[in-house]
């Protein structure tokens, strides 16, 4: 099957689909791969890197999206809309609950997209979210403490305080693979931490985890009221699979917070999880609203491309071979692939997505 890498084209996006390591990997099994031209450039991949990796390198996006699979980092936008096709496979995130406009360019198309947030395990586990959560969750503590700063607009607490100066207090909704990974980090930092969670099978491993480190509450209408004005940091990692993310932040409780704190909503993907976020982007990544910065960009990943180009790679590649050699004979239901194809043939497939996109 022949594979096309086009450039992301979304705000300050310097990830890649494919790392020089996969080309060569993918070649070597008979697949030859087309790559746009400065597609890596950004993450430290030339394209002297790919044509030794033995790509041809395309120096328009159009030769790239023409070949069978496309593989990608984030999801189409307008601009992309007129690549899609009945007979292309896509492979990248897509995050539909929260793109009307994307699910209506997939369906005219009637391309067969293949959502790397929705590729699931038997267990429930998503491998192909996993890594850029890891990374996102970890950012949210470095840009958190980044925009606490005074010039940054913050209040200018820092993180673990001083012997004798009270630490700044992070409060995480939700404790997976985001929020774990902010807590290990806020704590390494020494803030004071508390993750608000609502499965307790979870709460109980997030217990087992970092011992009595982290103050672990279940989420609950009650506990946010009392946690979030507390927050100099605020982090949304809040997930409901395939579904909009709830929102569990009203405004009256912003409104409540202490000016300067910070909102780093990293739930902003699937919609947010706190009242008064917009999505942002890494050119303009926080606005004040009632005096609290607000953090939202979706692609938080797009900040370390070196780190997150190879993190997804190494994850997508298995899945991605097999799509290569099997085609749709790879998506059959019920298998981890099979679970994260979104749209094919002008048709929503999972059931979440066709409840929320049937009104
Ligand atoms: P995850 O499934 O590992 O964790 C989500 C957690 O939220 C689960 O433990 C779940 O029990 C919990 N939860 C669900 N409802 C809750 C509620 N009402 N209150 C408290 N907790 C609740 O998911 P994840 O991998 O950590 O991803 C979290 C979010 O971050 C997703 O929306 C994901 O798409 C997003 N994300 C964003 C970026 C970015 O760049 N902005 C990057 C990676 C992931």
């Amino acid at each position: 099957m022949r594979i096309g890498v086009p450039k992301e084209i979304k705000d300050q996006e310097f990830r890649v689909g494919l790392s020089p390591a996969s080309v060569s990997a993918l070649v070597a099994q008979g697949h030859p791969v087309v790559v746009e031209t400065q597609a890596g450039a950004g993450a430290g991949f030339g394209d002297e890197l790919y044509q030794q990796a033995g790509a041809e390198i395309a120096g328009e996006a159009a030769t790239a999206w023409a070949q069978d699979l496309v593989v990608k980092v984030k999801e189409p936008l307008p601009a992309e809309y007129d690549f899609l096709r009945q007979d292309l496979l896509l492979f990248t995130y897509l995050h539909l609950a929260a793109q009307p406009d994307l699910v209506k360019a997939l369906l005219a198309a009637g391309t067969t997209a293949i959502a790397y947030e929705m590729v699931e395990l038997n267990d429930g586990r998503l491998p192909l979210l996993h890594p850029m959560s890891v990374i996102a969750g970890r950012l949210a503590v470095q840009f958190g403490s980044h925009f606490l700063q005074r010039q940054s607009g913050g209040r200018g607490v820092l993180l673990g305080g001083i012997p004798g100066v009270k630490p700044a207090q992070v409060v995480i909704l939700g404790g997976g693979v985001v929020g774990t990974e902010a807590a290990r980090m806020a704590v390494g930092l020494g803030a004071q931490v508390t993750i608000i969670e609502l499965n307790l099978d979870r709460l109980y491993a997030l217990g087992d985890l970092f011992g009595f480190r982290v103050q672990l509450l279940h989420s609950n209408s009650t506990h946010i009221a009392e946690m979030v004005p507390q927050a100099d940091l605020l982090i949304g990692a809040v997930l409901l699979p395939g579904r909009r993310t709830p929102t569990l932040v009203p405004e009256t409780l912003v409104k409540q917070m202490i000016p300067g704190s910070v909102i780093i909503d990293v739930a902003v993907d699937q919609g947010g999880c706190v009242a008064t976020l917009r999505p942002t982007t890494h050119t303009e990544p926080v606005y004040t609203k009632y005096g609290v910065l607000h953090y939202g960009v979706p692609n938080m990943p797009g900040a370390v491309p070196w780190t997150a180009t190879q993190a997804l790679n190494q994850s997508i590649f298995p899945y991605l071979l097999d799509l290569a050699e099997r085609g749709r004979d790879a998506l059959a239901p019920g298998t981890p692939l099979g679970r994260g194809v979104n749209t094919q043939g002008g048709k929503l497939i999972p059931a979440v997505l066709q409840e929320l996109f049937s009104g």
